[in-house]
C-alpha cells in the first residue's frame, strides 16, 4: 500500500545528498492467493526495486507490505525470517545468482540447511525431488552451474526457490536472459508448478508478450507509477493508456484482427531524478495536452477491475 522507494543521490564536494530517484512513488497493488500478477516496464520503470521493497530486500520509503494481512513492512529481521520461508525470488540472471562454487545439491538444500530443522538425508531426499519436479536429473545433484545451460540453470534456481515451499514467488524477468526458443519451457515449467504448489506469482518483465500466458492480472509501470492495471484480457484487447498501447502495438500480432497500427515510442525513458512535471508520460505521449504537464494523472477505476492513469479518461473513470 502507497510503496514509495526514493534513493538519495548525492553531489558535491561534500557528497551531501542533493536529491532522490525516485524509483517507486507510491504503487499500491493487491495480489490474490494463487494468482499471478504480470508488472510491465521498461528498465528504469521501478519493477525489480518494487519487487525487492516487497520482499524486504530492500527498505521502504513510505507505505506497507502486508502478507496474508500481516504487516512486515517494518518487522526486524528474526521476526521477518518466518515470513522469508514464506516468499521467494527468483533472478533473471542465472549465471550470476547461482553461487559457482556449490554443487547443485548444495544449492538447492542451501536454504533447507539454514532455515529448516531437515536432517542431512531428508536434505537430499528433497533436493532429488525438487530436481525432477523441474525437469532434471537426481544424478544433476554432484554437478556444478556451469556445466549447465541457461535454461537448466533457470530450473536450478527454481528447485531452489522452491524448496521451503514458499507461498509466494517473485519472478524477476526469468526468462529475460534465456534464447526465446527456451523461454517458454521455463514459463510452461514454471506455469505446471504454480498449479502443482498452489504458488502466487509476482511476475516482473520488460515486455508484454512474455507475461501475456502467465499472469491473471498485468500492471504497467512508467516512472516509479502504475500507468494502467487491469485483468490480463482487459488489458490486451482494450489498453487504454497510451504508453500500454504503445508497449502493445511493439511487439509483433499473428491476430489479424489486430489492426492497430504500430505507435512508435518517442524518446528515451526520462530520469527518474527529474521526471517531467505532471504526467510523466507526458514527454513520449501523442496526446498529450496542457492538463498534462500541470496535474499528475491518479490510478482511477475504468470499469470491471480495470484501472488507467490518464486525463483522457477523466470522464469515464471513478
Ligand atoms: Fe498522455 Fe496526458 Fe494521458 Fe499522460 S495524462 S498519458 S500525457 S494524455
Ligand atoms: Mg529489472
Amino acid at each position: 500500500n502507497h510503496i514509495k522507494k526514493y534513493f538519495p543521490i548525492s553531489g558535491g564536494i561534500f557528497k551531501h545528498t542533493v536529491g532522490h530517484v525516485k524509483a517507486v512513488d507510491d504503487v499500491s497493488l493487491k495480489i490474490s492467493k494463487g494468482e499471478t500478477l504480470g508488472i510491465v516496464g521498461e528498465s528504469g520503470s521501478g519493477k525489480s526495486t518494487l519487487g525487492r521493497v516487497i520482499l524486504r530486500l530492500l527498505e521502504p520509503t513510505e507505505g506497507e507490505i502486508l502478507f496474508e494481512n500481516n504487516d512486515i513492512s517494518y518487522l526486524g529481521n528474526r521476526k521477518l525470517r518466518d515470513y522469508r520461508k514464506n516468499m521467494q525470488i527468483v533472478f533473471q540472471d542465472p549465471f550470476a545468482s547461482l553461487n559457482s562454487k556449490m554443487s547443485v545439491g548444495e544449492l538447492i538444500e542451501e536454504p533447507l540447511l539454514v532455515q529448516s530443522s531437515a536432517s542431512k538425508s531428508e536434505r537430499k531426499e528433497k533436493s532429488v525431488e525438487l530436481l525432477e519436479k523441474v525437469g532434471l536429473r537426481a544424478s544433476d545433484r554432484m554437478k556444478y552451474p556451469h556445466e549447465f545451460s541457461g535454461g537448466q540453470r533457470q530450473r536450478i534456481s527454481i528447485a531452489r526457490a522452491l524448496a521451503l515451499h514458499p507461498k509466494f514467488i517473485i519472478c524477476d524477468e526469468p526468462v529475460s536472459a534465456l534464447d526465446v526458443s527456451i523461454q517458454a519451457q521455463v514459463l510452461n515449467l514454471m506455469a505446471d508448478l504454480q498449479d502443482e504448489f498452489n504458488l502466487t506469482y509476482l511476475f516482473i518483465a520488460h515486455d508484454l508478450s512474455v507475461v501475456k500466458h502467465i499472469s491473471d492480472r498485468v500492471a504497467v509501470m512508467y516512472l516509479g507509477r502504475i500507468a494502467e492495471t487491469a485483468p490480463k484480457n482487459s488489458l490486451y484487447k482494450n489498453p487504454l493508456h497510451p504508453y500500454t498501447q504503445a508497449l502493445l502495438s511493439s511487439i509483433p500480432s499473428t491476430d489479424t484482427r489486430n489492426h492497430r497500427g504500430k505507435i512508435k515510442l518517442s524518446g528515451d525513458l526520462p530520469s527518474p531524478a527529474n521526471p517531467p512535471s505532471g504526467c510523466a508520460f507526458r514527454t513520449r505521449c501523442s496526446y498529450a495536452h496542457d492538463r498534462c504537464s500541470m496535474e499528475r494523472p491518479e490510478l482511477k477505476h475504468y470499469g470491471n477491475g480495470h484501472y488507467v492513469a490518464c486525463h483522457l479518461y477523466d470522464d469515464t473513470t471513478t
